[in-house]
């Protein structure tokens, strides 16, 4: 009877024990955590970003589950959306007084960025295109005022050569004129001389004519007589005498003693003198071409 008594017992917790469980109020939500698989650092916008959540204990009642998200994202149970602005984003969950981990997601315009470097890098490249252009002409610049220096200074040494060509040509010009002149004094030296030459022949021609004959027709009271003979008189002791000079007073000549026209002078017009030269010409004598020379 006892163990029937137990078994009774027995049936009756385990009666018991179901009824509780099936009448015991729902489990509470006791922890909720939030995560995101294979998170990055930032989401482009308009994209799904999946979420997973774990809530304890096991098979308790999520209904009550509410999902906080700042504006700008949406959040429900299984996922974030983002939205069209670039952003700091905030969400979390809770239930009553049981809060989450609050997670944060960065969202920006990947395009909108992209565009943004490729508008940067565009302007990185024009600016060193603008660089490269601006070396290039400090380059060009700097090779005209070299190019420019370099003619200038060709410019410089043309005209030094030119001006030492026309001092050359100013030299040559001195040298030929004194040539010139070389040739002339020289020309009218050697006219002077042949005329000194010319004129001292002809003084000794008319020397011998007029002594000659005057002499001769001045001695017609001489032994020979004859007037056509230019050597009628021939006395070298005419020649020999102390004084300076010997006189032919008929021709008015100036004779030195030793001049062979002495010895031709016809006694009559023979004399000698001690005067002085410009005495004699200031008579109106002249010296002989022939002993004067
Ligand atoms: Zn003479």
């Amino acid at each position: 009877m006892a163990k029937k008594g137990t078994i009774g017992i027995i049936a009756g917790i385990v009666g018991v024990s179901a009824i509780i469980g099936i009448f015991s109020p729902k489990k509470t939500v006791e922890s909720i955590n939030l995560s995101i698989p294979n998170s990055q650092t930032e989401y482009d916008i308009n994209t799904e970003i999946p979420i997973e959540i774990s809530v304890l204990p096991e098979g308790v009642d999520t209904s009550t589950l509410e999902y906080i998200s700042d504006d700008g994202i949406t959040f429900t149970e299984s996922k974030i959306i983002t939205g069209n602005m670039e952003g700091t984003y905030y969400f979390y969950i809770t239930s009553g007084d049981i809060k989450s981990n609050v997670l944060r997601i960065r969202v920006v315009d990947i395009a909108t960025r992209e565009e943004a470097v490729a508008r940067w890098l565009e302007q990185e490249q024009a600016t060193k295109e603008a660089k490269a252009q601006q070396l290039a002409e400090e380059q060009a610049s700097k090779e005209a005022e070299a190019q420019r220096l370099a003619e200038e200074q060709a410019a410089k040494e043309a005209e030094a050569q030119r001006q030492a060509e026309e001092q050359a040509a100013k030299e040559a010009e001195a040298q030929r004129q004194a040539e010139e002149q070389a040739a002339k004094e020289a020309e009218v030296q050697r006219q002077a001389e042949e005329q000194a030459a010319g004129q001292a022949a002809q003084n000794a021609q008319t020397s011998e004519q007029i002594e000659g004959p005057s002499d001769t027709q001045n001695s017609n009271s001489g032994a020979s007589g004859d007037p056509g003979n230019f050597n009628t008189y021939d006395n070298p002791s005419q020649q020999q005498t102390e004084a300076i000079y010997v006189l032919n007073t008929h021709t008015l000549k100036i004779h030195h003693p030793s001049c062979s026209s002495v010895k031709k002078i016809a006694p009559q017009n023979y004399a000698t003198s001690n005067s002085s030269l410009d005495d004699l010409i200031s008579q109106g004598y002249s010296t002989c071409g022939n002993c004067f020379k």
